[in-house]
């Protein structure tokens, strides 16, 4: 089986770097025209678009902050009326402000949950009605082994990652009998900018308890995204896909 997502319309949210850019690439490779957002890399952006349509691919960038409702709309009307359809959204956006609760700020709390979990309601909420239309539509989130296991100073990012699980299992079951799925992708230990701020010795304590006993690469998480986003997976919905190495378990 290879899956082949040719003239499928695509939109990552925070597609310049990290697990969200290998997605957007992973996704062109096999075809699809790709959209993006960016909250203020544009230089990258820019790049990333000539990249993807120098392979002869469709390509889109939106700056957006994820968090902002009405920029969902209108990235997502955008791809609809100039690319005919939009067939799968990824919710990849998501930021961390790591506290013990003692000192987290309320700012801490609303920040991380605006961008992480209200993201995911923006732009489902924005493809919800091309999906219906479509009667087919794929949506898959981004959520985090510390949503399902909890992590010491990660409140407001466990609260965000445990939310869209909640979120998507909810969609899923709105949106079934109208071939539209909701699923979700539990990364664990990825190395991406947003890990490279831990200390070697949290790294080290993170990994001892990796079955696999390494990290994951951006790869390896957008291998599973396009998997559930794929016309293979029509009958998995209000899935939890812990790609952790073994971590949650
Ligand atoms: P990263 O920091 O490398 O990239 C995050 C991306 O999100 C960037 O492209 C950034 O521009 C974008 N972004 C952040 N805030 C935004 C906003 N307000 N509006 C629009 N875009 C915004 O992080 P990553 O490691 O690639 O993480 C991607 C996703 O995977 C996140 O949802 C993260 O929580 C999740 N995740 C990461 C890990 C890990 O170990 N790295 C583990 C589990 C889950």
């Amino acid at each position: 089986m290879s899956m082949k997502f040719t003239d499928k319309n695509v939109l990552v949210t925070g597609g310049t770097r990290g697990i969200g850019k290998a997605i957007v690439e992973q996704f062109a490779a096999a075809g699809a025209n790709v959209a993006f957002t960016y909250r203020s890399s544009s230089d990258e952006a820019n790049a990333l678009v000539k990249q993807l349509e120098s392979n002869g691919r469709k390509a889109k960038a939106f700056q957006a902050d994820a968090a902002d409702y009405a920029a969902a709309e209108a990235a997502v009307g955008e791809i609809v009326s100039e690319w005919g359809s939009i067939d799968i959204i990824v919710n990849n956006a998501g930021i961390t402000r790591d506290n013990l609760m003692l000192r987290m700020s309320e700012d801490d709390f609303d920040a991380v949950v605006g961008t992480n979990l209200k993201s995911v309601f923006n732009y489902s909420k924005a493809a919800y009605r091309p999906m219906m239309r479509q009667r087919k539509g794929r949506i898959v989130n981004l959520s985090s082994v510390v949503g399902v296991m909890g992590n010491a100073g990660q409140t407001n990012y466990a609260a965000s990652k445990a939310g869209i699980i909640g979120f998507s299992k909810s969609l899923a079951k709105e949106l079934g009998a109208r071939g539209v799925t909701v699923n979700v992708v539990a990364p664990g230990y990825v190395e991406t900018d947003m890990t490279s701020t831990l200390s070697d010795a949290a790294r080290e304590a993170m990994l001892g308890s990796v079955p696999a006993g390494r990290p994951a690469s951006p790869d390896d998480i957008a291998s599973a995204v396009l998997f559930l986003a794929s016309d293979e997976a029509s009958y998995i919905t209000g899935h939890v896909l812990h790609v952790d190495g073994g971590l949650a378990m």
